[in-house]
């Protein structure tokens, strides 16, 4: 482990709170440090308030906030003399604790203070720095670990057996620092749990935390528990029916769509590949605020009744020792391991599926070197579950109030990068969908970079094209739920007596034999739809009212709509909806450049937006407008309805 610090970046900073900015984000920059808003950091200053008095506060990380991305409004400024007073109560609940911190605080809007505030309070150094650092982790999780932090650190280091976080641990920290800390004293470490380093000034606080956790990894060099092989892992075929079918009774069991993420690497294959995973896998979290991601065991096999039968025993054995009552959270696995499917991943979005998959690709480094230091133990059940039902952790989960529409749900997009298949990508992102884009632009694959998309380029005429990526699509989020009909193509204004054969024969591959193929290879993903399944058909006007012209366009619709009815008909008892919207005029597509919009008013003898408003409402009609009905129909507002045909036409004299 080596230091970030960059002395021209450093330099951006020059108060207190800037220094603490910087050290937390280089602290947050190492993985094997810290995790997705794991750790915490603060900084003590003196400053004036209102009435120009000099008050002490101590900035400490506001709840919520990650360290690689901590900005000034992140850290909540407390005040440092009622902090310390506080470490001298006998006792403090929780909710008490979290008044005493938030009711203390010289700005309102600031977040409310890490829990750990008190602890940092307590530690008399201006600057104070805390990870749950792999290294630490790996050593004392195991038998001896005390002895080896002994015996890698001597005196330099208060050491703390575990207890929970929170006031009680605060209290222990402050006596014990008291009792045993000397000039020498660099830091502080906490069995089970992490590290924390200290000092009067911002760099030497950061760079004692690295070099601290650089002897542990040197340590663990030395004892021959550093080097890890993930190579020579079975590849094992995806089975996405399977996984499908986990998801579905994944999601029965929260309640809720669930993203399952697939996770090939070299490294999760060869864990899950394991004789000893039974044993490894099942002894606990690397640290205790892991379990309100991942659960405290990941499941293994693909029984989930299982599973929750162990989850509700887990539940029921160590409720009894709580201080208060506690209700069951649900008993589905976050982590699923097993010899056919790997590793996957669970979360309520794609995003919080990656961070359980994050977190556990570190697990294993610490599991797997400490079985080489002589054997992982993980914390007792109890302490865990004491994490996991705590009052605290729980607000963690619940922020961010209620859930989008689709959220856990995933969306299959045909002729996705642009025009109406670009708007349905962009609502149902929006409405909190995983999206799946397909379309023949290689571009499509960068259209977004973000956790709950992926774009693939593919020619929907192609059987193999189209079953990759339906696999692709099953291996990222772990199902299908809505599927949207939308790649198309135009061919422009052909009659009949000049229609070459070509023409013909190709609009009808692409906008009528392509969809045949995807709705055989989408229908078991969408019969194992947690909810239900829904696709959406995209007509056309010109199936109710065709014009001349264009026979291969609007005879291709008029089968593709046909094809839809009898989709609804042969799919409704696996309870999947299947519905056609016949849009008209939407003029904000590739297809319609400002040049062909000319031409064509001008045909008409009108003006662009006359001729953009040629309708019975004389509104025009969007992409976004299409894109918010397909919405509206994959919503509960449609559950009972299939087979519908539905104009967005602005009103057709023709079609009414
Ligand atoms: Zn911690």
């Amino acid at each position: 482990m080596k230091s970030l610090w960059n002395e021209e970046e450093a330099k951006q900073y020059t108060d207190e709170l800037g220094m603490r900015v910087y050290t937390s984000q280089l602290l947050g920059r190492d993985t094997n440090l810290v995790l997705h808003g794991g750790g915490n950091t603060s900084v003590k200053i003196t400053e004036k308030n209102i009435l120009g008095e000099d008050v002490d506060m101590l900035y400490v990380k506001g709840s919520g906030w990650d360290l690689e991305t901590i900005d000034r409004p992140g850290f909540s400024p407390v005040k440092l003399d009622h902090l310390i007073k506080l470490a001298n109560l006998k006792s403090l609940s929780d909710p008490q604790m979290v008044n005493e911190l938030r009711a203390n605080m010289s700005l309102a809007s600031a977040p409310t203070p890490s829990v750990e505030a008190i602890l940092h309070a307590t530690l008399p150094f201006k600057f104070v720095d805390h990870t749950h650092a792999d290294a630490i982790v790996t050593i004392t999780n195991n038998e001896k670990g005390k002895e080896r932090i002994q015996e890698i650190y001597g005196d330099r280091v208060v050491i703390i057996d575990y207890i929970m976080p929170g006031f009680d641990l605060a209290r222990l920290c402050a006596k014990q620092f008291a009792e045993q800390a000397h000039e020498k004293t660099e830091g502080m470490i906490l069995l089970n749990h992490g590290i924390f380093s200290f000092a009067d000034d911002a760099r030497e606080s950061y760079e004692r935390m690295i070099s601290m956790v650089n002897e542990a990894e040197e340590y663990l060099k030395r004892e021959g528990a550093w080097d890890l092989d993930f190579s020579g892992a079975a590849a094992t075929p995806p089975n996405i029916e399977s996984i499908a079918k986990l998801r579905k009774d994944v999601s029965v069991t929260v309640g809720k769509p669930m993203i399952l993420s697939t996770v090939s690497s070299d490294k999760m294959m060869s864990f899950s590949q394991r004789n000893d995973l039974a044993t490894i896998s099942q002894q606990g979290p690397a640290t205790p605020d892991h379990v309100i991601r991942t659960k405290r065991l990941p499941m293994l096999g693909t029984s989930v009744s299982n599973y929750i039968s162990q989850y509700e025993s887990y539940f029921q054995t160590y409720a009894k020792n709580a201080r208060d009552e506690k209700t069951m959270l649900d008993p589905a696995p976050r982590m699923v391991i097993n010899k056919e499917l790997g590793f996957i991943s669970i979360g309520k979005t794609a995003k919080d599926a990656n961070i359980v998959s994050d977190i556990y690709d570190h697990t294993i480094d610490v599991i797997l070197r400490a079985e080489k230091l002589g054997g992982y133990r993980a914390l007792s059940g109890q302490d865990i579950f004491d994490m996991e039902y705590w009052d605290l952790e729980q607000a963690k989960l619940r922020k961010g109030g209620s859930s989008p529409e689709f959220t856990g749900e995933v969306a299959l997009v045909t002729g996705a990068y642009s025009g109406i298949g670009k708007a349905c990508v962009e609502d149902l992102l929006a409405k909190g969908a995983a999206v799946v884009a397909l379309d023949i632009t290689p571009e499509v694959t960068t259209m977004y970079s973000r956790a709950d998309f992926i774009g693939l380029e593919c020619d929907v005429n192609d059987e193999a094209q189209i079953k990759n990526s339906i696999k692709k699509a099953v291996l990222a989020f772990g199902g299908l739920d809505i599927v949207v009909l939308n790649a198309g193509m135009f061919p422009g204004g052909c009659q009949i007596k000049e229609m070459e054969t070509d023409v013909w024969k190709k609009v009808m591959s692409v906008n009528l034999d392509a969809n045949v193929v995807l709705l055989r290879e989408v229908y078991p993903l969408l019969k194992a739809s947690p909810k239900y399944g829904r696709v959406i058909f995209m007509g056309s006007k010109n199936v109710p009212a065709p014009g001349p012209g264009a026979a291969a366009y609007s005879a291709s619709k008029a089968a593709l709509t046909q094809l839809a009815r009898i989709t609804a008909l042969e799919w409704g008892g696996d309870a999947i909806r299947v519905n056609t919207l016949h849009p008209d005029a939407v003029f904000d597509t590739g297809i319609w450049t400002e040049e062909v919009l000319q031409a064509r008013a001008k045909h008409y003898g009108m003006s662009v937006q006359d001729y953009k408003t040629k309708n019975i409402l004389k509104t025009e009609i969007k992409s976004k407008d299409v894109a918010e009905l397909v919405s509206t129909l994959c919503s509960s507002s449609f559950s009972k309805t299939t087979a519908a045909q539905i104009p967005i036409d602005g009103g057709n004299d023709r079609v009414i």
